[in-house]
């Protein structure tokens, strides 16, 4: 295959990624979009393959890659399946660590198998080692982090910590430099990754708890863009392409949970997120004598004369896989002349998507879904708020305490509507670790509950009504 043809078909794999992310935007082409992007995978694979400028000998080369191929994409197939949706963000983050460390390897083997490096081939091996390692050794630690193996998943800090983190830095940069200035000095290529791994390893124990999932889509990008450099190690035009794809979204991505988390970028690239819970009023404080618990058939009373009525999912819905149920009570309060949206946060669950990827599961309109700046004017005018699992994302706190972890976060304004009725199975808290005064508030009932049978419960007890 000819140059200028590989070339033609990256260009098309590269369209057909473009179009892949646009259709990933909405639930209703996501399917698409993935078809989109697994096929340009597909044409650049093959166009790679084909072409004899990056595999010399053909043959051999191919009989590796199809190897790879087999046992890379079966480990994967096998742990796609088994992974439970709860479980995505550590899977994510898994994932952009591979991408970071077969960067690492990749760009050092071209280095170590050329004979005579150019500048360009030694800066950009440099970069992929560099980001690579960081990348990573960070997302194992998210990894950890967020399936509570070994470290614990508030913020580690150690005195001193931010001038260590300089001085690995300025290591790594000066190792960095002695590379491209004598490429044949192949040892400290390794060098250079060690200390990049360390780096990703003290860049990430320092963020905790609520935090995370904006350091893991911060750690998508870097993948991306040790991809992209490995791109110009190799001189491939569809690595390049892809690998800024990858860096660029997951830069988009991280500044939509930077608002999302208030969080800014700088203190998320200095590792400096993950602030402590200081202070802060405790559980007793907030609950004590100040609860008031809920039946099916009360809710049920409350739902009767409710004229609009907004339902907010978090986290517990995924638990309970409470979805169907919740589409199926949206269903009967309309077809009583009841109102009903969903309220969907950015960060609720734990992965951004998380609620939206549910309701879809469950056939619920898109148009019944509405965002937090879009929903939020409007809970002043609705009957009735069911939180069901949810409750950092509707934690007023956020409003009123500077220290809170989760302050300046932006919520589900629940506290605002006539009524709350919050479903879930005690008065533990949530992601970030905190009490919340809304199930406190005079206008809240709560339905302690699993999130499922709750609004089977309450769908029995609307029917009976
Ligand atoms: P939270 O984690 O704040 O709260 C979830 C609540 O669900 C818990 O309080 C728990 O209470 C309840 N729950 C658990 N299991 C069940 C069940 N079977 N039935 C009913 N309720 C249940 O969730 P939110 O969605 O409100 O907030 C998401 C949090 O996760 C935020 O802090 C966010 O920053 C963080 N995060 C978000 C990510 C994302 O990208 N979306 C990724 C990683 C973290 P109880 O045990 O009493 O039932």
């Amino acid at each position: 295959m000819n140059s200028a043809l590989i070339n033609l078909a990256y260009l098309a794999a590269s369209v057909l990624f473009i179009l892949g992310i646009k259709g990933l935007t909405h639930p209703r082409t996501a399917v698409r979009g993935n078809l989109y992007g697994a096929s340009g995978m597909l044409l650049a694979i093959i166009a790679t393959v084909a072409s004899a400028e990056v595999f010399g000998s053909g043959v051999q080369g191919l009989g590796v890659i199809l190897a790879g191929i087999v046992v890379g994409g079966g480990i994967g197939a096998a742990i796609a399946l088994r992974i439970e949706m709860t479980a995505m963000p550590q899977m994510v983050a898994l994932l952009n660590g591979f991408g970071g460390g077969a960067s690492v390897f990749v760009a050092g083997a071209a280095l170590f198998d050329a004979a005579d490096p150019s500048t360009q081939m030694t800066v950009a091996t440099v970069a992929s080692g560099l980001i690579g390692g960081v990348t990573f050794f960070g997302s194992l630690v998210a990894f950890d982090k967020l399936q509570e193996l070994v470290l614990p998943g508030k913020p580690i800090h150690f005195p001193g910590q931010q001038a260590v983190n300089s001085l690995i830095g300025l290591a790594a940069l000066v190792v960095g430099y002695m590379i491209v200035d004598d490429p044949s000095a192949t040892g400290l290529y390794w060098v250079l990754v060690a200390l990049a791994s360390v780096g990703g390893l003290l860049l990430t124990i320092p963020i905790g708890g609520a935090d995370m999932p904006v350091a893991i889509a911060l750690l998508n990008s870097y993948s991306g863009l040790a991809a992209a450099s490995t791109g110009f190690v190799l001189n491939n035009n569809a690595l390049i392409i892809t690998g800024s794809l990858v860096g660029a979204s997951g830069l988009i991505l991280t500044r939509i949970m930077c608002k999302a988390m208030n969080r800014s970028l700088a203190n998320v690239l200095t590792g400096a997120i993950g602030p402590e819970a200081v202070g802060g009023a405790s559980a007793d404080e907030v609950y004590a004598g100040k609860v008031k618990s809920s039946s099916p058939e009360e809710v049920a009373m409350l739902l009767d004369g409710a004229r609009r009525v907004v339902i907010v999912p978090g986290y517990g819905l995924a638990v309970s896989q409470a979805q169907h149920a919740v589409c199926e009570l949206a269903d009967l309060l309309e077809s009583k002349g009841t109102e009903v949206e969903f309220a969907i946060h950015p960060v609720a669950g734990r992965m951004p998507g998380h609620m939206n990827v549910l309701l879809a599961e469950a056939d619920v309109a898109y148009d019944k879904l509405r965002e937090m700046d879009d929903i939020n004017p409007t809970f002043a005018q609705t009957d009735v708020a069911i939180v069901i699992g949810a409750n950092d994302v509707v934690n007023p706190v956020a409003n009123t305490d500077p220290t809170s972890p989760i302050a300046g976060m932006p919520i589900l304004e629940v506290d605002k509507a006539r009524t709350a009725v919050v479903i879930k199975r005690s008065l533990s808290p949530g992601f970030a670790g905190i009490p919340n005064p809304l199930f406190a508030a005079d206008n809240t009932l709560m339905f302690f509950s699993d999130g499922k049978k709750a609004i089977l419960d309450l769908i029995t007890a609307i029917k009976e009504a």
